[in-house]
């Protein structure tokens, strides 16, 4: 990687990169990205690249969009700061959370903001405790998880986070919490059993899991709708009805976690009615601001509602909330952007390019390098495997996807590999023309996996 003229390698030694090995980081130095347009970023060298992850996943409305530079100006202007503790409040946050009810299915109304998805997640742990201590069964206090969901990075969001790499060495988790099967019917069925099969495997797993843990104990299930962070999975046939339906029958709360699914992603407004649940708390962040800046938004039902706040009528607050709770000027961006996305009917966008978009990734199904090819509306993942029909990953873990990314970039695409799995999630004002492209881009790398696979003995 070159360094931009303004920097010397001495000036970025100083800096801690999340997700990194550190030792190979000093020795390669980062990509510095220096600005971005639409759909497109650019280097140091002033080289373009397609973003196929709309940065970490956010980015709906693309980069520089001067709507949200001139929101965050006039707000930064005229009430650059305030908070929403102790009755106090500010129009942009009211605004953003009317805004968020009429967007969410019938019956979640209420919103609460914290800074980022990771927050979010802690103070939704927060609230259903609270809630069952409300409700007088202080022992109803475990989750449940998925192995592979991704859910944060804090102490407590991050014991929700089914990622080895995010317990290991961290010791999580740290709240009761047990991790189910990973709903990928690809990886994790059984030989011979039909997705049907799979599905209801998983919830008699569920099933078990609260009866031997005893009902009296579990107080909520959460879970991406389609898993990002953890390789693009997308759930079975009839799994997240199945999930519901546990959760109704136990008086289980359902917390889906839309942080990376809202807001179109997933061709449908909320990942949730792409799969047909209504949650009784969802979350979400990333696309709500475009990630301009840092907010994430819980949203919660009116029996979860009502339930904290009689609650707080008792004890006479709800202690708890964050400095940058409901920011006024991340709130004004965040209207803002969501005006975009209906005004551009970018939801609308995601839909209709979605047979596009993922009939050209499943023509990589047959790639030599491709394991699996998955996805809805815009957002894919190409699992790559060493043998497709016994589901063999590629040996040494973590070395083919990354440098298969590598090539893309070269190509002039920046995507993410997740484990095995190449990770795209493309800004939702893309057209069919950079659809084209992302996939010229990713087919070019590719073969070129496939090529240095061959030629480092891997296949
Ligand atoms: N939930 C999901 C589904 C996520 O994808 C993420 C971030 N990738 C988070 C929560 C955590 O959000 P943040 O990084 O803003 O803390």
């Amino acid at each position: 990687n070159k360094i931009p003229n303004s920097l010397h390698a001495s000036d970025i030694a100083h800096s801690m990169h999340p997700y990194t090995n550190m030792r190979l980081h000093e020795e390669q130095g980062p990509m510095i990205i220096t600005r971005g347009e639409g759909v497109h970023v650019y280097d140091s060298e002033g080289k373009e690249y397609i973003e196929g992850l709309a940065g970490l996943w956010s980015v709906a409305v693309g980069f520089s969009q001067p709507r949200l530079v001139e929101a965050a100006a006039k707000q930064m202007a005229e009430l650059p700061y305030y908070h929403s503790f102790a009755h106090k409040a500010h129009e942009p946050s009211i605004r953003l959370a009317e805004k968020l009810a009429e967007m969410t299915p019938e019956g979640m109304d209420r919103v609460f903001f914290t800074n980022s998805g990771s927050e979010a997640n802690d103070t939704v742990i927060k609230m259903v405790w609270f809630y069952n201590n409300a409700l007088g069964r202080p022992e109803k206090k475990k989750f449940l998880a998925r192995n592979k969901g991704y859910h944060g990075i804090t102490i407590a969001s991050g014991s929700l986070t089914g990622l080895p790499a995010n317990h290991k060495d961290f010791d999580l988790p740290a709240i009761p919490v047990t991790h189910l099967t990973c709903p990928h019917y690809w990886k994790w069925a059984e030989d011979g059993e039909t997705e049907a099969e799979f599905t209801a495997r998983l919830l008699k797993e569920a099933e078990d899991t609260i009866l031997s843990e005893g009902p009296e104990t579990i107080a909520a299930f959460i879970g991406e709708p389609v898993m990002g962070a953890g390789g693009v999975m997308t759930p079975p046939e009839g799994y997240w009805p199945g999930i519901r339906a546990l959760c109704d029958k136990y008086d289980i709360l359902l917390v889906s976690d839309e942080v990376i699914n809202g807001f179109g992603r997933c061709g449908t407004p909320f990942g949730c009615q792409k799969y047909g649940f209504t949650p009784d708390i969802m979350v979400t962040s990333k696309q709500l601001t475009s990630s301009y800046m840092p907010l994430a938004a819980i949203i919660v039902n009116d029996k979860v509602y009502n339930t904290i706040a009689d609650h707080t009528a008792k004890l006479g607050t709800f202690g708890h909330g964050f400095t940058g709770s409901g920011h006024p000027v991340a709130c004004a961006v965040g209207l803002e952007n969501l005006k975009i996305i209906e005004e551009q009917d970018l939801m609308g966008n995601a839909a209709r390019l979605e047979a596009k978009f993922q009939e050209g990734l499943r023509k990589f199904a047959d790639h030599p390098l491709v394991g699996e090819v998955r996805g809805v509306g815009l957002i894919g993942g190409i699992e790559l495997a060493k043998d497709k029909e016994k589901r063999l990953s590629f040996e040494p873990a973590g070395k083919v996807a990354p440098q298969v990314v590598k090539f893309c970039a070269e190509e002039g695409l920046i995507l993410r590999a997740v484990y095995e799995t190449v990770a795209l999630c493309p800004p939702l004002i893309v057209t069919e023309e950079d659809i084209d492209q992302i996939l010229a881009r990713l087919g070019r790398a590719l073969d070129r996996g496939w090529e240095w696979v061959q030629a480092e003995g891997l296949a």
